[in-house]
């Protein structure tokens, strides 16, 4: 801006103007004597003059245009260090919020408060893949079209590529990728453009934030459930087991579905540690476990109550369901041949199944019960089912 305004100017025409006027005799008594000079030397003093004037002003206005060039720049520059220090502000501080959050739920907050501000826009949504499935970070919980766009931009073989954007289907795409990890996608609709220089290097640096925390996340869920679990069969320990079947019970009190348990033990397992050692003991464990994965569905609990004793939680199964899962289960570990160096060993196992009464949440009496049931099981023969008297009598 110039510091002077156009007021100032007519004022200072009109100064100009007054003191011309009022300088006038001793202007023109200069102007006469220039030109006695001029005759008398034959200079050309006046045009000479004039030319020295013009160029004078011409000069003037080049640095005054130079002068304003450079204070436009300056404003410019000013401008871009202020929205930089915003936008690195508002990175530190997603980036200081992700720091705390060690689980999806806790990032699924922190992004639906910060991503909008971040990336100027309510439209932008991340998808985030675990275990093979795509689940939104934003948003509603299913979308199938994101989950199309997704998939096309973490392309299987290819994921630990960086975390280059990419367009599809009117989306700007950025895979969320960490330590060669891919873990999800954040979109930015086209709509929601322009996408600047500034724009695209706030959302590498969201991608890549928000990529560090869901691994962190990841790796963090795995840790925990490695110390749920017993390595040997993949079941929980027996531990945490009990907590879950604790937390079962509560569960079914609330929604009044019938949940069941199963336990069982191998037969006679004693008599393979002695006759083919203790590995081989360990590899038949693994077999129980792997076959209870391959057999029992995925909401029911699997835990290992003691050496070569199970239990089985099964949510919103009544009594039935469970024997007839029982049954199978029993059928098929005595039809699974285990191979231990060249020989093929068959297991059996015995079994005891009860269910939660109505409203009960005693833990130790369903376990107790279940308990009971595969000691009938064994005393009557073994590699059977057997019911608790109390459930099976109700
Ligand atoms: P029953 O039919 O009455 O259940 O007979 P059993 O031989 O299976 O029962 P017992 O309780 O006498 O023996 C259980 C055996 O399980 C004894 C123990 O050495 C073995 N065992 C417990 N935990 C492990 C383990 O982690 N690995 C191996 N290899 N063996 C184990
Ligand atoms: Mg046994
Ligand atoms: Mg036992």
């Amino acid at each position: 801006m110039s510091p002077v305004g156009r007021q100032d100017r007519v004022l200072l025409l009109g100064l100009a103007a007054a003191v011309f006027v009022m300088l006038w005799g001793p202007i023109r008594f200069l102007l006469n004597l220039t030109r006695q000079v001029e005759e008398t030397s034959g200079l050309n003093l006046l045009p000479a003059l004039l030319i020295l004037t013009l160029f004078f002003l011409f000069h003037q206005r080049g640095k005054r245009q130079e002068s304003q060039s450079q204070v436009a720049s300056a404003e410019a520059e000013a401008s871009q260090a202020h929205s930089r220090a915003a936008e690195m502000e508002r990175l530190a501080m997603f980036g200081q919020a992700l720091g705390h959050s060690l689980d999806a739920e806790a990032i699924r907050d922190i992004v639906a408060q910060h991503l909008p501000k971040l990336v100027a826009t309510d439209d932008a949504w991340v998808m985030m893949r675990l275990d093979g499935y795509w689940k939104a970070l934003t948003g509603a919980s299913r979308d199938d079209r994101r989950e199309l766009i997704a998939d096309r931009v973490l392309v299987p073989g290819v994921e630990s590529s960086e975390g280059t954007p990419v367009s599809i289907e009117g989306h700007l795409c950025l895979p969320l990728v960490a330590a060669g990890h891919a873990l999800g996608v954040l979109g930015v609709p086209d709509t929601a453009g322009p996408f600047t220089e500034s724009r695209q290097r706030v959302l590498r640096a969201t991608a890549t934030l928000l990529g560090i925390s869901l691994r962190n996340a990841e790796l963090f869920r795995e840790v925990k459930e490695n110390s749920l679990r017993d390595g040997l069969t993949g079941c929980f320990n027996r531990t945490h087991a009990l907590e879950v079947v604790g937390i079962e019970l509560r569960r079914a009190r609330r929604s009044q579905l019938p949940v069941s348990l199963v336990m069982f033990d191998l037969d006679h397992f004693k008599a393979i540690n002695d006759r083919y050692g203790h590995q081989c003991g360990d590899t038949v464990l693994s077999a129980v476990g792997a076959k209870m994965r391959e057999l029992l569905r995925g909401s029911d609990m699997k835990g290992r109550y003691g050496g070569e004793e199970f239990i089985v939680l099964l949510p919103e199964t009544p009594l039935e369901g469970a024997k007839r899962v029982a049954e199978n289960l029993r059928r098929e570990l005595a039809a699974m041949p285990i191979q231990w160096k060249g020989e093929t060993i068959h297991i059996t196992a015995s079994f005891g199944v009860t269910v939660a009464q109505a409203s009960e949440i005693d833990t130790e009496a369903l376990v107790g019960r279940a308990d009971q049931a595969l000691y009938r099981a064994k005393a009557e023969g073994r590699n059977c089912v057997r019911l608790s008297i109390e459930t099976a009598a109700a």
